[in-house]
């Protein structure tokens, strides 16, 4: 007679662009890890593969055919890591997801004490980087400083955030949920409001391959999450508007008093100054807004996400 105890499952979700000598790696990392320290809760793999030019996709095709908790989608073209998350998500069937990357910068053993704090009733466990690895000085300048900039803004702290977390069922419901195209799921997951905790972990080197990241991408992907998670930057150009216009108002006293009092205004640098100033407000103000703009233009276009290729 056999006695069915109920395993709870815990989906860890890959996302992997051309990941090819690190894949087979972070598998047998993770499986033999998962052998040795759960007993209670059972493994699903869920690797997506991004639109990879190499070997990713059919080395994962591999591990599915050899091992059944190994699940799978893989996207038509490279849709960034941010889709391939949501597409594991969608995929996900556990309990609750890990969100790992596959070049084991992430420790594994970290998915322990996550699982742990779940256990106690946490459904969200941030993983909190405890120093920043070896990664590369720019990358590191640049990540610190958009973090700090936009810790602040948003209201919460960034700094040393990942997108390394446990998210419980519920959690994932919700991410399932959302229809918005531009999603940042670092900050989407505390959005949610359900009870949070975090663990630390070091960034490890990555195992093998390089990084996808330039130091211009990550701008990119800064000011992405920025538009997509924040009106700071509309509120901002107003106050520079007003700000214009009390400059404006100050300089147009000064002429008058200075007219009353029988100088003459030094007419043609004040002009280039105001000309200057204005139209560079004026400016970067449309910018701001057609970027926005152009983010409810896509909101309203409705395309998917991503588009798979293949999934299981
Ligand atoms: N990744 C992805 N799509 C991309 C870029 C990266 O799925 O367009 C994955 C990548 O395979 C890895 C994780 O996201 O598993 C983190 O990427 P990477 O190691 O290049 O970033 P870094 O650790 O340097 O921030
Ligand atoms: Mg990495």
């Amino acid at each position: 007679m056999c006695i069915i105890t109920s395993m709870k499952k815990v989906s860890v979700i890959v996302p992997c662009f051309n990941e090819e000598e690190t894949i087979d790696l972070f598998y047998n990392t993770i499986t033999s890890f998962w052998k040795e320290n759960f007993t209670s809760h059972e493994l699903e793999l869920v690797f997506i593969d991004d639109g990879s030019k190499d070997a990713t996709y059919e080395k994962i095709l591999k591990l599915h055919e050899s091992d059944d908790s190994v699940r799978f989608g893989s996207f038509s073209r490279n849709f960034g890591k941010e889709s391939a998350m949501f597409a594991g998500m969608e995929l996900c069937t556990g309990d609750c997801a890990v969100v790992i990357d596959a070049d084991l910068q992430h420790p594994v053993e970290t998915i322990k004490d996550m699982v742990d704090k779940w256990d106690e009733g946490f459904s969200i466990v941030e993983g909190v980087k405890s120093s920043r690895g070896k990664e590369s000085k720019s990358h590191g300048l640049f990540a610190r400083l958009f973090y700090k900039i936009i810790s602040s803004i948003i209201g919460f702290d960034m700094q040393n955030s990942s997108d390394f977390k446990l998210i419980d069922r519920k959690v994932i419901d919700v991410m399932n949920s959302l229809t918005e195209k531009d999603t940042f799921f670092r900050a989407l997951t505390f959005w949610t409001g359900f009870k949070s905790t975090s663990v630390e972990y070091e960034v490890r080197e990555r195992a093998a391959g390089k990084s996808k990241w330039s130091g211009f991408s990550l701008i990119k992907y800064a000011f992405r999450n920025m538009i997509a998670f924040t009106y700071a930057p509309l509120y901002l150009i107003t106050f520079l508007g007003v700000t214009v216009i009390i400059i404006g108002i100050i300089l147009g006293i000064d002429a008058i008093v200075t007219y009353f009092m029988g100088d003459s205004v030094g007419g043609y640098p004040s002009l280039v100054i105001l000309i200057t100033l204005s139209t560079g407000a004026i400016l970067s103000s449309l910018g701001i807004i057609s970027v926005y703009l152009s983010k409810m233009f896509n909101e309203v276009k409705n395309r998917p996400r991503y588009i798979f290729k293949d999934h299981n």
